[in-house]
């Protein structure tokens, strides 16, 4: 995804596996020669505390949202293991990581974010606005920020390249890039899931406004969720309470470090492609504290120490 060059640090070095590569978030390992998974097809995938905004990534890192993370993907494939095969094999990782690195199986990547969304914002608002439609879908008129849609649509989007976004993309285009079967397959499986977890969360006071999945096939050929899955990085959770259709919604992860980034306090200008500034204690403090807290309603317990 996008992030400038110079913000993201050096990652760790691990006993028995080599750095990969690095995104906004995670660092990406391969099994090394003599470690533990040497010659195997797995990868270890490593959640940070790093935080993005505005497409930065902020000088500041918000300590255990990495933890949260991987705790909350673990969590959600299980819930899901019914619908669809999960890529974790192991949480067992260097100690130097621990609770925020799983081992995945190493899959073959389907170049399309599998995007559902049960409630119209972001870049589908903005289409929906200009076109009437999301991804080529066609949609009744009258809707606005924050509305809840009349069914979950499957909305996917091209990988962008370093810089720039992902682009929304039409079914007709999933089709041409993966062949009809996996579209479809692809499709069933993202509306699966979105309704399952939508169904999760709304019972626990959280709106999942929409989701991005990221896809593959193992050796077998078997369809697998990867990467994270139903994060507050990889999708838009609300509180039940604070939706108010027509307004936009706070998310439920970032509300504080966005409202500090554009307070006249901060004095930053997101638009003027400068570099964020620091975040101060009582942000991250707030910050860390709702990661938590959407872990803790989302699985209805504490995060294991
Ligand atoms: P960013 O998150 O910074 O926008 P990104 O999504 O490309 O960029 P990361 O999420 O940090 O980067 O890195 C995860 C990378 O690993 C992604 O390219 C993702 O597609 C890939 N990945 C995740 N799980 C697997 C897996 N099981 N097999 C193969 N590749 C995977
Ligand atoms: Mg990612």
């Amino acid at each position: 995804g996008p992030h400038s060059p110079g913000e993201v640090p050096v990652p760790p070095r691990l006993p028995g596996w080599e750095h990969h590569l690095s995104g906004k978030v995670r660092d990406v390992y391969v099994p090394a020669a003599h470690g533990p998974w040497a010659g195997r097809d797995v990868l270890l995938v490593v959640a940070s505390d790093r935080i993005s905004a505005y497409d930065h990534v902020l000088p500041t890192p918000v300590p255990g949202k990495g933890a949260v993370l991987t705790a909350l993907t673990a969590w959600w494939l299980d819930q899901l293991s019914d619908i669809v095969a999960g890529h974790l094999l192991s949480l067992d990782v260097p100690q130097e990581v621990a609770g925020r690195a799983m081992v995945c199986q190493r899959l073959d990547m389907y170049p399309v974010e599998c995007v559902a969304r049960g409630y119209l914002t972001g870049s589908g608002l903005a289409e929906y606005r200009a076109h009437g439609t999301v991804c080529g879908i066609g949609l009744p008129g009258g809707l606005g920020e924050a509305s809840r849609l009349p069914e979950p649509v499957f909305t996917p989007a091209a990988k962008a390249g370093l810089g720039s976004h992902d682009e929304n993309i039409t079914f007709e285009q999933v089709q041409a890039l993966v062949g009809s079967q996996a579209a479809s397959d692809l499709r069933r499986t993202t509306l699966e899931v979105y309704a399952r977890a939508a169904d999760l969360a709304h019972e626990r006071g959280i709106i999942l406004a929409d989701t991005k999945l990221e896809l593959g096939t193992d050796v077998g050929g078997r369809l697998v969720l990867a990467d994270e899955v139903l994060t507050p990085d990889s999708s838009r959770f609300w509180p039940a309470d604070a939706w108010t259709p027509g307004q936009p919604t706070p998310s439920f992860d970032k509300q504080y470090v966005r409202d500090w980034l554009t307070s006249p306090a901060c004095g930053w200008d997101p638009a003027s492609g400068q570099a964020p500034p620091p975040l101060p204690d009582d942000v991250v403090d707030r910050t860390r504290q709702r990661y938590l807290e959407a872990y803790e309603r989302l699985t209805g317990g504490p995060l294991a120490a």
